[in-house]
């Protein structure tokens, strides 16, 4: 087990864990993130395939000065990162100049529910939680998909969402606004240097699969062509089909910008706004909430007081009026075959001595 963790974390004999015989030290972090003066590196079956060092920009978890260092770094914004979100925002504001037709508004609003989807069912009910099994096909498929949501890779998500799970709400949380404060659980913590690589310890299981780690290094691949297929689609559109109204530049502007913006903001509010605004039913030790409206938006997320009582539960709306409409398509892709061993919801989340009484909740 350990070799094979080993080898997908690019950790050879020469590069520190199997020659001190520690395993999975902090080198060994380091050289999954090929931070070596070689280069950026993905050993695939005993084979390495070195990215010359001219290109090492695309890897997204190529950091020079080694990733352990990374993650030891001040938890400081930076200013420079807040660049791509400047970038994502006025992309979503260019929506309101280039014209509008019900072409560009459909495929804005089919791709926020299916990149919504792919976040809460995959990135988040199964790559970080497992609440339930699925063959290594279909595994990649998910990260693909969840790839198009411009949220970064499923290792680096799951890895930051175990560490919050781990510590709710408590110094190591990288996004509590318990702890740092509404705006940095909102989007302050992506900012930061030491937040940006992933920290492969917390993920040993997902990467046993080099092509998840492929997938998770050059994360920029999915949404990059997104963005150009729905350009050069929209083109096609003008030119051969006038009667959808629609250019390239809209179909950029509203399928990738704006449903990426709002999509970015709607997931963020789980970490924010669930743990500030909504209404508790289980004494968990930290401040979690269960939000109707945000169920709504992010199709079963709002519960999300529930899910921190239970998080390996697939389901994270207990009862028939919470609706949670991710496990409802999980359900229907369990009878397809698609996955299957749902992990259901613990018998003591309806044991009422196990929830807070009403006057309770509405304090808490
Ligand atoms: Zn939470
Ligand atoms: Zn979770």
């Amino acid at each position: 087990m350990l070799s094979d963790i080993s080898e997908v974390l690019h950790v050879s004999p020469a590069e520190g864990g199997a020659e001190t015989g520690v395993g999975f030290d902090d080198r060994a972090v380091d050289s999954a993130h090929s931070s070596s003066a070689s280069g950026s590196a993905v050993l695939f079956k005993g084979q390495t395939f070195q990215l010359p060092r001219a290109f090492t920009w695309l890897d997204s978890d190529f950091f020079p000065e080694g990733a352990a260092r990374v993650m030891a770094a001040p938890l400081i914004s930076r200013r420079t990162r807040w660049l791509p979100f400047a970038f994502l925002h006025l992309g979503a504001l260019s929506a309101f100049f280039v014209g509008c037709s019900w072409t560009a508004v459909s495929v804005a609003i089919g791709l926020y529910w299916l990149r919504m989807f792919a976040i809460t069912a995959f990135y988040h009910r199964y790559f970080s939680h497992r609440t339930y099994k699925t063959s290594r096909p279909a595994q990649f498929v998910f990260a693909l998909l969840g790839l198009m949501a411009v949220q970064r890779g499923p290792l680096w998500w799951a890895a930051h969402h175990r560490v919050h799970h781990r510590l709710a709400d408590l110094e190591g949380d990288a996004h509590s606004p318990v702890v740092s404060g509404f705006l940095w659980s909102h989007i302050g913590w992506i900012t930061a240097d030491r937040n940006m690589p992933t920290n492969y310890l917390n993920v040993r299981d997902l990467a046993r699969y080099p092509e998840l780690i492929i997938l998770n290094r050059f994360d920029w691949l999915m949404p990059f062509l997104l963005g150009l297929s729905l350009y050069l689609s929209g083109c096609a559109l003008d030119v051969y089909c006038p009667a959808a109204h629609t250019t390239g530049n809209q179909m950029l502007a509203w399928g990738f910008f704006l449903s990426s913006c709002v999509l970015f903001h709607c997931v963020s509010s789980i970490n924010s706004v669930a743990h500030v605004w909504g209404k508790p039913r289980y004494p968990t030790r930290d401040a979690s909430k269960n939000n109707f409206l945000l169920a709504l938006v992010t199709l079963g997320e709002g519960w999300h007081n529930n899910h921190h009582f239970a998080m390996n539960s697939v389901r994270q709306g207990f009862y028939w009026w919470e609706i949670d409409v991710c496990f409802y398509i999980l359900k229907l892709m369990s009878w397809l075959g698609i996955i299957w061993d749902l992990r259901p919801v613990p018998v003591e989340a309806y044991d009422p001595e196990r929830q807070l009484k009403r006057p309770e909740r509405q304090l808490k």
